[in-house]
């Protein structure tokens, strides 16, 4: 078995997590959460998978196990792609694998769970829900219907037109439901922490593409960005960690500024097909990698077959 073939999805994985934060700098905000949020999961799953199916056939020399599946554990550990240290070093990576994934899956369904109950508890019109309290704050709650939490104190701060872009803003984020492309790519680097540049990438694309929502819906790219900054002025402290809460002005702000001050992102058709390319790869070789573990088995099955009928097997 090629060791290329073997190494590739975990290399994938690597390049593309490095790959994000130029991914949610350069493409549309739009395209760049799609590929990060999709390429994540699926760089993730190739990873996880070629460990698994290496753990597979350190697993598949157990005698017991051998037995019962009915092929030769010998064949196995003389063909075997890997030595039985890597392969139990796989095993391993992949239980952490599915421990924090777990971890991280539950903590974030919870989460959204109690978001989810949170609006369902609020009597409010529309979507709107204006609370009390000296601290300015605003911040888009997920649900059903979502609600945009904002604090009366910051209302009377801003004028007419940041209120707009305040509430196009967070109003994006619950449309295009930016909790679940965060949770997927949480779920991602939980599994494969080679993709922890994502964290930072995924954030800072739902964050452009709310805001440049807001920028179509003001029809005004500088009054956006002015509004952007005054409300990152007000609103300072970080939302904990793991909350599907959105909130307006707190992730690499003088980054949207610029952006809004620039012209509006155009399509990098070359970018995505490369970076398509490149998660298509280590898809590829993760199927390779499984065809031909698929064969070894075969293998070591036809070799006990052949031993059971002369009397023994391997
Ligand atoms: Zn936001």
């Amino acid at each position: 078995m090629s060791t290329v073939a073997i190494l590739a999805p975990l290399s994938v994985a690597a390049c593309f997590g490095l790959l994000g934060p130029h991914l949610a700098r350069r493409l549309p905000p739009r395209d760049a959460t799609w590929l990060i949020s999709i390429g994540a999961v699926v760089s993730a799953l190739s990873a996880v998978a070629v460990l698994g199916l290496l753990g597979t056939v350190l697993l598949g020399q157990l005698p017991d196990l051998a037995s019962l599946g009915h092929w030769s554990s010998s064949t196995l550990r003389r063909r075997s792609p890997i030595e039985p240290g890597i392969g139990a070093l796989s095993l391993l990576a992949v239980l952490v694998s599915g421990v924090a994934a777990a971890f991280v899956g539950a903590r974030r369904a919870l989460a959204v769970l109690a978001a989810y109950r949170a609006c369902g508890g609020i009597a409010a019109e529309g979507d709107l829900v204006v609370i009390d309290g000296t601290q300015p704050s605003a911040v888009a709650v997920p649900g059903r219907p979502g609600r945009i939490v904002v604090s009366r104190s910051l209302l009377r701060l801003l004028s007419p037109g940041e209120r707009r872009v305040l509430l196009a803003h967070e109003r994006a984020h619950l449309s295009a439901g930016h909790h679940w492309h965060r949770s997927a790519v949480a779920l991602a680097i939980a599994a494969n922490p080679l993709l922890t540049p994502l964290s930072g990438a995924i954030t800072y694309a739902t964050e452009r593409w709310a805001d440049e929502r807001a920028a179509a819906d003001l029809g005004d790219r500088r009054g956006t960005a002015r509004a952007l900054a005054r409300v990152a002025l007000l609103t300072g402290r970080s939302a904990r960690q793991g909350e599907p809460r959105l909130a307006i002005g707190r992730q690499a702000v003088s980054a949207r500024v610029s952006a809004l001050l620039s012209d509006a992102p155009t399509p990098q058709p070359m970018l995505a097909l490369a970076t398509i390319a490149l998660l298509t790869l280590g898809l590829l070789a993760t199927l390779m990698v499984e065809k031909e573990i698929e064969h070894l088995f075969e293998l070591a099955g036809h070799v006990y077959r052949t031993a059971a009928t002369r009397g023994g097997a391997g």
